[in-house]
């Protein structure tokens, strides 16, 4: 990590299902940085009916990725915040190799850079089991799973009581979809990141605890 006495900028790759907000938030905590998550900015902005919910709607439903323009954009206003300035975890962003180059030019300019890129590693057939069964709250967002994290009564979160939800893009065809779309716009991102020797790879699989303390002992010799 470069030694300028702040945070984390750290940034979650692996497909969709991989368990990236699952972790995001424990790790977050863990660090102390904000948890910046492209899906849940994008969802909150159907949800309110936005502008930017609108435009992006179309996409997200279809399982394809919202215009790199469009996400640039938004992710430029959401750094820019304070609480991005001593560090960060970013959660489904970037997504494409354009996305990551702009990233890279984005803090370039505010002085910073990336410190560490974790990805999580587990195969198709998991991941598929794990978007298929996944659910929402609509309250405080804590995500479950209908078999592999299920709450004591269907359908109500046990952290807040709020009402569970199946996202629109987890249908078995969307899925499909966002598989064909990870392999081929987001898994060059990890040959990008290796090659900036920032990439650090961890296996996701096994009960979600395991996997936390796995990314909390990868993150640790990057000060986290
Ligand atoms: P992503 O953000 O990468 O799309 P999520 O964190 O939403 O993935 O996880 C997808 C689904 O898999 C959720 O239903 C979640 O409860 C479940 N899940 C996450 N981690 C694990 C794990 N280690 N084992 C089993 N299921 C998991
Ligand atoms: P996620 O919650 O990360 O699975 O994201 C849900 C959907 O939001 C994706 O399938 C895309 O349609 C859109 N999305 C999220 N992040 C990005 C991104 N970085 N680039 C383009 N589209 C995105």
């Amino acid at each position: 990590m470069e030694d300028r006495g702040d945070g984390l900028r750290l940034v979650l790759v692996g497909p969709p299902g991989a368990g990236k907000g699952t972790q995001a938030e424990f790790i977050a905590a863990v660090l102390a940085v904000p948890k910046i998550s492209t899906g849940d900015i994008f969802r909150a902005n159907v949800a309110t009916g936005t502008p930017l919910g609108v435009q992006a709607k179309r996409y997200m439903d279809a399982g394809g990725l919202v215009p790199d323009e469009v996400t640039i954009n938004m992710v430029a206003g959401r750094l820019a915040e304070q609480d991005a300035a001593d560090g960060f975890l970013l959660d489904g962003f970037p997504r494409t190799t354009p996305q990551a180059v702009a990233l890279d030019k984005l803090l370039a300019d505010l002085g910073s850079a990336l410190d560490v890129i974790l990805e999580l590693i587990v195969d198709e057939d998991e991941v598929v089991r794990r978007l298929s069964g996944r659910r929402t709250c609509r309250g405080c967002g804590k995500i479950w799973h209908v078999e592999f994290d299920p709450t004591s009564r269907d359908g109500i979160c046990d952290r807040c009581g709020g009402a569970l939800f199946q996202r629109d893009d987890d249908k078995a065809e969307t899925i499909a979809e966002r598989m064909r779309v990870y392999a081929r716009d987001t898994a060059p991102l990890v040959d990008y990141y290796g090659a900036q020797g920032k990439l650090v790879g961890i296996d996701a699989t096994g009960p979600v605890e395991d996997v936390t303390v796995r990314a909390n002992d990868a993150l640790r010799s990057y000060g986290g």
